[in-house]
């Protein structure tokens, strides 16, 4: 970092790996340092205070962020007054750990800490000692203020931690046990969003279709659903990530019931064999997985669906895999996320030594991505010369180009040439596919909705 740059006071910053509830846990603390008087900088080196809010989800996540933390606590030993905390998932899991190798570090804390940052930032003397903020002690779920990018699209965290045990995750241990906002005041917080300017939301959460359960107020995820579909000015509603086991028939129904509600599902599968689901503990079977998928096409015929699949995890056969290439195909994937599994320390997996050969797992995780990409590919031309509904999120004025989603998230481009047409973030509009990619789709505006 360069020298020349002095920290100024009450300056905070924030590096933030990992995925949209990181992503979410960011805006929502830098909401909560602005009220707090704190003015964000773009630079670390101008901070009196730097956050890294880290993911641990695999161990190139960890490696990502030690390197970072390496660089800012040289930053903090030429600099005394800064104050350098961690947050995320890695510092929940590796509090001690952390302060060991970094005793350079001021505050320790997990994500369900998000909500007592500013105190637990005040409790810090910059140098001397750890603030180590635990798990145990959950804070109430309130709404805190959140800083988020200007835009058309906000992400809204209605529920958090997660009651399952996948044998190769550490959330449970990072995030806690399963707990949801009351739907009062999700209504409450997305109609401010609307009147801010936001016309779509994505609801976030560890299982976010377990929303409600063990929580007290008795709503379930289909009644969110229809209440924020009841909000004026909202256009779209997109939420992720589900679990098989909290699909209901309420929830398929919700979707097919209210239009604001996207059709587009991701559905972690994670493997197409059941010894590796049981081995996974993921809780069901592929039949049980094919049957959600066949109910929810059967009420949505047009529902995209995504998933996220694992290869190479403890135990896995060449019939495992074949297997896992075959629902592929059978479920008709629109798009899937895939990894090569990681042994993270603190969960059941961790210890299992019959894992396959890393080549044998690269090579397994090359046929999976080939086989999708040409499935994603082959989807994406089925597309060109349809007309595709799309909510215009950036305007390039430069390349006189729009870009946006489909309701089945597709990501969809378009030259603006008919300038009577000229949309803006926020729009609703219709453009004829052209051409495609495999990442997604081009076209033409033939119309601008009234909706919007
Ligand atoms: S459902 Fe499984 S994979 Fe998902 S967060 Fe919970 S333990 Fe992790």
């Amino acid at each position: 970092m360069s020298d020349d740059l002095e920290p100024t006071t009450h300056t905070y910053f924030i590096r933030t790996f990992g995925c949209q509830m990181n992503v979410h846990d960011s805006e929502r603390m830098a909401g909560l340092m602005a009220e707090a008087g704190y003015k964000a900088v773009d630079n670390p080196a101008h901070a009196s205070v730097i956050l890294v809010n880290t993911c641990t989800v695999r161990d190139k996540a960890d490696q990502k962020a030690l390197s970072d933390l390496g660089r800012l606590r040289q930053h903090k030993k030429e600099n005394d007054g800064v104050i350098l905390a961690v947050t995320g998932c890695m510092a929940e899991r590796e509090q001690e750990n952390l302060h060991r190798l970094m005793p350079e570090i001021d505050l320790i804390a997990g994500p369900s800490q998000v909500r007592n940052i500013v105190p637990m930032l005040k409790d810090v003397t910059p140098g001397k000692g750890v603030r180590l903020g635990k798990l145990y002690s959950l804070p109430e779920m309130t709404t805190p203020p959140a800083v988020r990018p200007e835009g058309v699209c906000a992400l809204v965290t209605v529920q958090e931690g997660c009651d399952k045990s996948c044998a190769y995750c550490v959330v449970p241990r990072t995030r806690g046990p399963e707990r949801s906002r009351p739907v009062s005041a999700i209504f409450e917080e997305v109609s401010g969003l609307v009147a801010a300017g936001y016309r779509e939301v994505t609801l976030l959460g560890q299982n976010v279709n377990a929303f409600g359960k063990n929580s007290g107020h008795g709503d379930s995820f289909g009644d969110l659903l229809r209440a924020l579909n009841g909000i004026d000015g909202l256009l779209r509603i997109r939420f992720t990530t589900s679990h098989p086991n909290d699909v209901d028939e309420g929830m398929i129904k919700a979707m097919a019931e209210c239009p604001k509600v996207m059709p587009h599902l991701h559905l972690p599968i994670q493997s197409g064999s059941d010894a590796m689901l049981a081995r996974m503990e993921r809780g069901y079977t592929v039949a049980e997985y094919r049957m959600w998928i066949t109910r929810l096409r059967a009420a949505l015929p047009h529902v995209a669906v995504t998933t996220d699949l694992i290869v190479g995890f403890c135990g896995e056969t060449a019939r495992d895999f074949e297997e896992t290439l075959s629902i592929v195909d059978e479920c008709n994937f629109d798009g899937a996320f895939c990894f090569i599994y990681s042994p993270r320390p603190g969960t059941p997996a961790h210890k299992w030594e019959d894992i396959p050969p890393r080549e044998l797992s690269v090579e397994r995780f090359h046929r999976l991505d080939e086989r999708l990409n040409a499935l994603v590919l082959s989807k994406n031309q089925e597309r060109v010369g349809k007309i595709e509904e799309v909510l215009v999120e950036r305007y390039d004025s430069s390349q006189k180009r729009i870009s946006g989603r489909s309701p089945q998230f597709r990501h969809i481009r378009a030259v603006i040439d008919d300038h009577s047409l000229s949309p803006s973030p926020g729009d609703l509009v219709s453009i004829k596919i052209e051409t495609c990619t495999k990442a997604g789709l081009e076209g033409k505006i033939i119309e601008k909705s009234l909706l919007a």
